[in-house]
């Protein structure tokens, strides 16, 4: 009875480990359920304990794979000491986890590797088999990419494109070519005289593809980009690119280079219009109607002058009455482009408060930087402190002077003390400067704002600004009406008559924040939890406690 309890725990326990991938190039390999059904005769003829069984669809080339890290997981804490898998190559093909099993044998946490293909036995020399067969299989590997490079490279060379055949094209897997698709061939021949003539659009091509039968895998129009793509491709006249290289094709081509140019030049052209649209309107997308909410359009209409001026342009910006009756009017573009630069001007800094505030900002910084090293440095020396009790506790535990159980609860608690201390001091590094780099951006954004303000012939820039300084622009009563984003609304100058003399409340405004709040501020933009937006708490503290001095220049600034 004894004997036999001992016999049974001396059996090693196997866990069975089958592996197929999908891509895998070997036809040889068998499939899962065959590997299973093969192993399990296996065992049963070798008298094998078999405790479970893992299986994985994954490739072994890399690691990552969670069966087989689940797995050795299981092993290490000691349920199982074997594995039986088909081969070596089914547990590994890179090193990494070649490494692992090799390690768990020398660590004895494994005992015993069985495969039906392979003879292996847990000595030095069987080990030295097994680091070959794991070796063998990387080889295998990376021989096959290696092939699959060269596949490529020769295809290349007899000017055959390495890739899926474009739309009129068809891959002929026993020559290795590509050759002309007798069906759509004769449609991208058409789709491209049509779209040459310029009167078609991408979607017109499309909509020509679909009626004629060239769709999507799931039924439904191409794409946009895949119309434009083909309509670029010169592959349709003989050439390919590959790699950033340019190839001379052998495959037949559908279109001549001359009505490939020409589509070029199709192209080329409509893309030009649209962008003169933009160009010639600069305020467009930036505003909705204030009464139905459509998107402010512009138009241009034109009126002539026999007499004196002969034909002049005239601008205007209008609701795009997308949603019924509206009863706005329309505003011309001078009066438009006005109310942008009076929104900019209010909301920017002249000149001279912004190399006041940029100076307040150098002097802030440095006492900063003086404060964080302070903390540092008081905080630097109880972190070697720490290191060092750690120090000499080890050299007590080694010397026996100090027991197991008090040197690690004492370890334990030195190490967290130092962590502590660690990330303490990384936090202060981190952030020490960071709202500082943020106030520093907006106040250069608002001079920026308040020269773009003042230029002529620059409604690209305003345009481009007005988004920075307000978002949500409503045109009602032919008035514009906007959110001034975060900082922007503190720099706001009284509105709207800013000769008038601004009141006693006015000038105090600025200075009603209490101590603490803007302790708050300012920490909430330097703590990791802080918002990153340039328009930050950091502004607002920056602007409101020093609103006082900058309103009595823009008293004496004149309007642009
Ligand atoms: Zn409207």
């Amino acid at each position: 009875m004894l004997a036999k309890e001992q016999i049974k725990k001396l059996m090693i326990k196997y866990f069975i480990y089958c592996r197929k991938s999908t891509d895998e190039a070997d036809r040889q390999v068998l499939s899962i359920e065959a590997q299973i059904a093969e192993l399990k005769e296996f065992a049963k003829k070798e008298n094998l304990e078999i405790v479970d069984c893992f299986t994985e669809a994954k490739t072994a080339k890399k690691p990552g794979r969670e069966k087989f890290e689940q797995m050795l997981k299981i092993i290490e804490k000691g349920e199982a000491n074997g594995i039986l898998s088909w081969h070596a190559d089914r547990l590994a093909r890179n090193s990494v986890d070649g490494g692992k099993i090799i390690y768990l044998l020398d660590t004895g946490k494994l005992q015993s590797l069985k495969f039906p293909t392979l003879w292996f036995e847990n000595t030095p020399q069987g080990k030295f088999m097994l680091s070959i067969a794991f070796g063998q299989s990387k080889y295998y590997i990376d021989n096959l990419s290696e092939n699959v490079r060269r596949g490529i490279r020769q295809k290349l060379r007899n000017g055959v494109y390495p890739n899926k055949a474009p739309i009129g094209y068809l891959n002929e897997p026993k020559k290795r070519t590509i050759e002309i698709d007798p069906k759509t061939a004769r449609l991208v021949r058409k789709a491209f005289q049509l779209f040459s003539t310029g009167k078609y659009t991408f979607v017109d091509i499309d909509k020509f593809f679909f009626k004629h039968g060239i769709k999507s895998s799931v039924n439904k129009y191409l794409r946009m980009d895949k119309i434009r793509n083909m309509l670029k491709s010169p592959f349709y006249y003989g050439v390919f690119e590959f790699a950033g290289e340019t190839y001379q094709g052998t495959h037949k081509s559908i279109i001549s280079k001359t009505l490939f140019d020409k589509c070029q030049e199709v192209i080329k052209q409509k893309s030009k219009t649209h962008f003169n649209h933009q160009k010639e309107f600069h305020f467009l997308g930036l505003a909705k109607c204030g009464e139905c909410g459509s998107a402010i359009t512009a138009e241009k209409h034109f009126k002539f002058y026999p007499k004196t001026r002969g034909k002049v342009r005239y601008d205007y910006y209008r609701c795009g009455k997308k949603h019924g009756y509206c009863s706005q009017k329309y505003v011309s573009d001078q009066e438009f482009e006005k109310q942008i630069r009076e929104i900019l001007w209010r909301h920017s800094l002249h000149e001279l408060n912004a190399k006041r505030m940029l100076n307040w900002l150098n002097a802030d910084e440095i006492r900063e930087k003086q404060t964080v090293e302070n903390k540092i440095s008081l905080l630097k020396p109880q972190l070697t402190n720490v290191e060092q009790k750690l120090d000499r506790l080890l050299t007590g535990y080694l010397d026996q002077v100090i027991e197991t159980n008090e040197y690690q609860m004492v370890k334990k608690k030195l190490i967290e003390e130092k962590t502590n201390f660690m990330e303490q001091i990384s936090s202060f590094e981190k952030n020490q400067f960071l709202w500082v780099e943020l106030a520093r951006d907006f106040i250069n954004s608002a001079l920026e704002a308040h020269k773009i303000a003042r230029a002529k012939n620059n409604g690209e820039e305003l345009s481009f600004f007005a988004k920075k300084v307000g978002s949500n622009y409503f045109l009602s009563g032919r008035r514009l009406e906007f959110l001034p984003m975060r900082g922007f609304n503190a720099l706001a100058a009284p509105a709207p008559a800013a000769s008038a003399p601004l009141s006693l409340h006015d000038l105090r405004r600025g200075w009603d924040l209490n101590p603490r709040e803007l302790y708050q501020l300012k920490r909430l933009a330097t703590s990791r939890y802080g918002p990153l937006s340039h328009l930050s708490y950091t502004q607002l503290y920056l602007l409101k406690c020093r609103r006082k001095e900058l309103n009595l220049h823009f008293l004496t600034e004149t309007r642009p």
